[in-house]
């Protein structure tokens, strides 16, 4: 029998799995310079948590999740997202109340959609989560923070924020009842994902991709038209800040989120180096979101990373990219220097921790050995026999350059391994 990975459910091989890594621990660095703190939360929440804070209509809620009786007969969830866990976890172990908070989490996110590059069933995303502060310099931050990242990662060329404001909660509502009104009479003309949402998530209209749709919109009321003097006040000191900072930024009237809980700010760093799954990063304020899981009201903004599609960008951007496995390869011409040879890479391992060094396993021809010390991408090797154990030296020599090779005491060839740089 054969086993296949589950549908949208991907392998990562170590090649892969490196240049994952390299850029997953780019942006925590960032994050952790940012002072933001790593919040470890479950993946499996009860079902209520998603259809509350996410939306009863939201697609996420209606046709995504991976949900399951538990075996006593509860209802649980494979988390579609973050931030609903987050809040949880912030008022069950009470640390929103009163409170500065500004969190990261990184993990595995499940959701049953249709996959294609760029969409997974099971993907990842490194949130970040900030309650208590209710100003536009929060929301600048977030910005700063993921620009700065992008930066950092080389890909800051290839992604463009776009901005725009869904308001306080009351402009929101007032916005929405006059999307309502002006689409309920012409909805025929409406696509059918737009039909049915409607009377659900009419806001969600707004990101349709089919041209009627679009045509139609065009001379439907604008968002910008039902802000409030505190929900332009917001926007407005959020966009001055950027200016400021010097944060490229385009205002598109059209974003809205596909989640029923944000206000004010909400943006998408998006590419078109991806095809269709351009966003690569999606986030907002959510003032009411804490208050609608119980807890006393905190003001809160966020944003999700989607991990692939930035790994994704990541390899557009550098094709070439390589990191690799090993840098020293320690070839053994005998059995009897086994012990000897493994002695000494516990002890250079020991002293120079971020060397990668691989110990040749299963004997064999110094020529074999030679080949596989090639073959992994190593710097060097360090030949291993009995003139170097009687001598108590070892043989240093480059694979990738002509130098000539050397037999080193113990601190020599710490020194040269210790300036391996790459
Ligand atoms: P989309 O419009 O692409 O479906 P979304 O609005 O559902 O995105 P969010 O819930 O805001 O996405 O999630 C934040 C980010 O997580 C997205 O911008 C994207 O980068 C990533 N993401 C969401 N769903 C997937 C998925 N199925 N596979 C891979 N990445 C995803
Ligand atoms: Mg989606």
């Amino acid at each position: 029998m054969n086993f296949q990975s589950v549908r949208g459910m991907r392998d990562q091989v170590p090649e892969a799995a490196r240049r994952w890594s390299h850029v997953e621990t780019g942006f925590k660095q960032v994050l952790a310079s940012f002072s933001y703190e790593e919040i470890r939360l479950p993946l499996l929440e009860s079902t209520a948590l998603f259809s509350r804070s996410v939306g009863e209509n939201t697609d996420i809620v209606q046709k995504e999740m991976y949900s399951l009786r538990d075996r006593d007969g509860e209802s649980i969830t494979l988390r579609p997202e973050g931030t609903a866990g987050c809040v949880r976890a912030g008022l069950q172990q009470g640390l929103l109340f009163n409170q500065v908070q500004r969190f990261w989490y990184a993990g595995p996110m499940f959701r049953y959609e249709r996959p294609q590059k760029g969409r997974y069933r099971q993907f990842e995303q490194i949130g970040a989560e900030a309650f208590g502060m209710a100003g536009a310099d929060l929301d600048a931050e977030l910005l700063q923070l993921c620009a700065d990242a992008f930066q950092r990662l080389g890909v800051a060329d290839h992604l463009t924020l776009e901005l725009n404001t869904l308001g306080t909660a009351a402009s929101r509502q007032a916005y929405r009842d006059a999307l309502v009104a002006y689409l309920e009479p012409r909805q025929a003309q409406l696509d059918e994902d737009s039909q049915r949402r409607l009377a659900r998530n009419p806001l969600r209209i707004l990101d349709s991709k089919d041209e009627g749709t679009q045509d139609l919109l065009a001379e439907a009321p604008g968002l910008e038209d039902f802000l409030d003097d505190e929900s332009k006040a917001h926007f407005d000191d959020l966009l001055t800040l950027l200016e400021q900072l010097d944060i490229g930024y385009r205002v598109n009237t059209r974003l809205v989120r596909g989640l029923d809980y944000y206000t004010h700010t909400v943006f998408e760093w998006v590419t078109d180096a991806l095809g269709a799954q351009g966003t690569v990063c999606a986030g907002g304020r959510y003032d009411g979101l804490v208050e609608q899981l119980g807890g006393r009201p905190s003001p809160a903004a966020g944003f999700a990373l989607g991990v692939d599609r930035l790994v994704l960008l990541h390899e557009v951007v550098f094709p070439d990219w390589q990191s690799p496995a090993v840098d020293a390869y320690c070839v053994v011409l005998g059995p009897a220097q086994r012990a000897w040879a493994m002695a000494l890479c516990q002890r250079l391992r020991l002293d120079l921790p971020a060397l990668k060094l691989r110990l040749h396993n299963g004997g064999g021809k110094l020529k074999n050995q030679l080949r596989r010390a090639d073959q992994s991408g190593a710097v060097c090797a360090l030949l291993i026999g009995e003139d170097e154990v009687n001598d108590n030296r070892v043989t240093l020599k480059w694979l990738l350059s002509a130098q000539s090779q050397e037999r080193l005491d113990y601190e020599t060839l710490r020194e040269r391994l210790r300036g391996i740089n790459r």
